[in-house]
């Protein structure tokens, strides 16, 4: 049974959320930026990275208030 546990998508956005996070709190504490220094400094790949936390930021915020489609269709949108 499925027992409220987030789908695929908030898996993968909580991910991504937490690389951002992560990445903030390298550059806060040791000056690294380290999508930039394994992508390059704002390269496309490294704004697709950015782009893409973005947007999962974005969806992680929704999600707190509402639950994502996929989600809805399962455990959390029930009841
Ligand atoms: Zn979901």
């Amino acid at each position: 049974m499925t027992s409220g546990k987030s789908c695929g998508v908030c898996k993968v956005v909580g991910i991504l959320v937490g690389i951002g996070a992560l990445n903030w709190g390298l550059l806060a504490f040791f000056q690294l930026d380290l999508v930039a220094k394994l992508l390059g400094d704002m390269t496309g790949p490294a704004k697709a990275v950015y782009g893409a936390i973005g947007i999962a930021g974005a969806l992680k915020l929704i999600s707190l208030v509402k639950c994502c489609p996929a989600c809805s269709k399962g455990s959390c949108g029930t009841k």
